[in-house]
């Protein structure tokens, strides 16, 4: 089933919204019934999808270091989860912690949040 990731521009959470089949998901845009399950709004943004994510449009590895600190700062989850994944390699995806961060930022979770989390276990476990 194709499931396709939207940002609400009403009230700025991220859904995915999953369709039968991908006529359905075309016959629901041409109809304009999506909506936001949070807050029924059809003000919906599409987001860039995983496959797009692998093709990326920036080479990060060619950034200088003010570069790289203004995506962290621009707080585009995705953006910065790119970053380590090209940045980083095989070798930062083979500590499981880091795999863990780079994944859930390309989810598009917050920089913030995902700090709290990983903050808290390694506290937890010292
Ligand atoms: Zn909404």
């Amino acid at each position: 089933m194709p499931v396709y990731d939207y940002r609400c521009n009403a009230c700025g959470r991220r859904s995915a919204l999953t369709f039968k089949t991908i006529s359905a998901y075309d016959a629901a845009r041409r109809a304009g019934t999506l909506a936001c399950p949070h807050c029924a709004s059809g003000d919906l943004t599409r987001l860039i999808s995983r496959v797009a994510i692998a093709k990326p449009s920036k080479n990060y590895a060619a950034m200088g270091s003010n570069e790289m600190l203004n995506v962290l700062e621009g707080g585009d989850s995705r953006e910065v989860g790119e970053m380590f994944q090209q940045v980083g390699g095989d070798e930062a995806l083979s500590d499981p912690q880091m795999a863990q961060v780079t994944e859930r930022l390309l989810r598009g979770d917050s920089p913030e949040r995902i700090e709290a989390d990983i903050g808290g276990s390694t506290d937890a476990d010292a």
